[in-house]
């Protein structure tokens, strides 16, 4: 393709290690990089202009192979970058190590509803000129150790900042780094201002105040542990001294704090939920942190049942979620006509894969999320024998589960291994490599969505905004989006009061936790389910008209650009427009 050609005006940079563009391209890990590839799409349908940079993971996250006993093993995935990206001619020189790499970009198109296209740029550090080591940098997302992802986070930053330049983007007035793995870009924009002014290797004020202007930072993690941070030396050694000495201030104990790079740097910052603003906002007291509660992508999320129940009563869904709230009026059987249709391609697809031997008339519940401790996937089956004995007088229950636990959880691992051994007792079925596309075929098709984090660790949590997309309620602990989401019967379930008390064990909370998930099931879920079914349709209808009207990235994008981009605030020239 030619790369030549002007590109397109674009206003707004949009730098995220992972991207979700297409379930077939393995450019993402998980919430975060459909959050990335959700917004998006999202700002295609806006005529946002705007640009995505990301990394090409040519071996991806991994491919995630289960044996009978549920031992993960990690294989990388083989995909042909060439079927879905064009290539672009332009090459850029990143310092790493003292080294030049050289860096190139394959581009995709994001095309929105009206036609309008944001393109993305996945940069490539595969060339000859490299070094064998220097040409895997953009070859595994979050795979390596902290020297292989601080080199990814120079190739993001500084490649991504040189890339849109050899591209010929000269009005890009506002960087926004998705997570702290693009603070780098900060430091880029720092150094391209020093470059046109002498100086003595301090940073004047007001190029601090230019660059903070440029950037909006949110935040993604509710806990320090989870920061992106690297050794001093590994900082100096990777990046050089001169560059260091700009940023000497975001060390902490130690170390280049890349969340303290990303808030020193950035004029708007946000957390994705407003309980996860206010957590870390105490991480951070001397920041002001606002919230912009995540979203997702409804056309994307919607099954094709329910996209064309919304085209036939709501035309106007497509271009405006905020229709999503007459779903009210739309007649219950419809409603249920749809979900059967849902529910009917997951039940299918799980006996294929897994030979669980699933009933489409039995209440279905689906858990699909990273494999990790904290997200607690074997709370549900704390006691096994309340589980059997409420099936067998209220009516039957299966559960479908998915997830990758990273290569080097061990925790994760185990939990999955756990869930395979729970089989014999309970109907359960545990689907392999987990992705956008399953994704879609889980939210939508299960009776109701389980989620049982341990609070506050859930920043916002995306699939249970997916499965209101369709109908779909959630029995969830009440941390990240679901306390806002959340209407106790109306709109699905809490597990717990959201009020328990940070300074509880996380046994206790075990404990407290499924006491209340069995008594929800068993007095409220289930009895609606099978004796209410028209209780049961309401509750979906709500979820559908007070949740997905809401927690989607039109009503996400639009407040990132009145409340943080703020364009419109701009001169022609990208200059601030002071207001008389
Ligand atoms: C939506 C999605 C996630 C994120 O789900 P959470 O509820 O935020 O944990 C992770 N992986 C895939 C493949 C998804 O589609």
């Amino acid at each position: 393709m030619d790369g030549r050609l002007p590109p397109p005006p674009a206003q707004v940079a949009y730098f995220s290690m992972e991207i979700g563009l297409d379930p077939l391209m393995p450019t993402y890990a998980g919430g975060l990089g459909v959050l990335a590839g959700d917004t998006l799409r999202s700002a295609a349908d806006l005529d946002l202009p705007m640009v995505g940079v990301t990394l090409l993971h040519r071996r991806g996250y991994f491919y995630q192979r289960l044996d009978r006993t549920g031992l993960q093993s990690e294989e990388s995935v083989a995909w042909t970058v060439h079927d879905f990206l064009d290539p672009l001619d332009q090459r850029v020189p990143v310092e790493i190590e003292g080294r030049t790499v050289q860096i190139r970009a394959w581009r995709y198109l994001v095309k929105g509803m009206s036609g309008h296209v944001v393109p993305v740029y996945l940069l490539d550090s595969d060339l000859p000129e490299n070094s064998p080591f220097d040409r895997s940098i953009t070859d595994s997302l979050y795979g390596g150790d902290a020297y292989y992802r601080l080199c990814q986070e120079v190739v993001l930053g500084f490649g991504g900042l040189a890339m849109l330049r050899a591209l010929g983007y000269g009005t890009i007035f506002r960087y926004h780094l998705n997570e702290g793995h693009a603070a780098l870009i900060v430091l880029a924009l720092l150094e391209d201002e020093l470059a046109s002014r002498p100086h003595n290797g301090e940073v004047p004020p007001d190029v601090i105040e230019k660059v903070r202007e440029q950037c909006i930072f949110t935040t993604h993690t509710p806990v320090p542990a989870g920061h992106d941070q690297f050794p001093a030396e590994l900082a100096h050694r990777v990046l050089g001294k001169r560059r260091c000495d700009l940023i000497e201030a975001c060390q902490h104990q130690g170390a280049l704090n890349m969340t303290l790079l990303a808030l020193r740097g950035s004029r708007y910052v946000n957390g994705v939920a407003m309980r996860h603003g206010e957590v870390s906002h105490s991480l951070y007291p001397g920041y002001p942190i606002h919230s912009i509660t995540n979203g997702v992508h409804a056309v994307t999320w919607t099954a094709p049942s329910f996209q064309n129940l919304y085209d036939r009563y709501l035309p106007e869904w497509r271009f405006d979620q905020l229709s999503l709230r007459y779903a009210i009026s739309i007649p219950g059987a419809e409603i249920w006509a749809a979900h059967r249709e849902a529910k009917m391609a997951l039940v299918d697809l799980v006996n294929r894969e897994t030979n669980a031997g699933f009933d489409r008339d039995h209440l279905t519940i689906g858990f699909a999320r990273r494999a990790t401790a904290y997200k607690r996937g074997t709370l549900i089956f704390h006691d096994l024998d309340r589980l059997q004995r409420m099936a067998k007088q209220v009516g039957p229950i299966q559960f479908v589960f998915a997830g990758k636990a990273h290569p080097q959880d061990q925790a994760g691992k185990e939990l999955i291994r756990r869930i395979h051994d729970v089989r014999g007792q309970v109907p359960v079925a545990y689907l392999s490599n987990y992705d956008m596309g399953m994704a879609r075929l889980l939210c939508a098709g299960v009776d109701v969505w389980l989620n049982t984090p341990l609070p506050p660790m859930e920043a916002s949590g995306t699939s249970g905004m997916k499965a209101a997309m369709n109908g779909v309620p959630s029995l969830s602990v009440l941390d990240g989006w679901w306390v806002e989401g959340h209407i106790e019967g109306v709109t699905g379930w809490a597990i717990g009061s959201g009020n328990e008390s940070r300074a509880s064990q996380k046994s206790d909370l075990d404990l407290v936790h499924a006491a209340s998930l069995y008594e929800s099931l068993e007095r409220r879920v289930l009895p609606l389910f099978y004796r209410d079914r028209e209780g049961y349709i309401e509750v979906m209808k709500h979820a559908i008209a007070i949740n997905g009207a809401f927690f989607n990235t039109q009503r996400m994008v639009g407040q990132y650009l009145r409340n943080a981009y703020r364009l419109a605030a701009l001169s022609g020239n990208g200059a601030p427009v002071h207001e008389p």
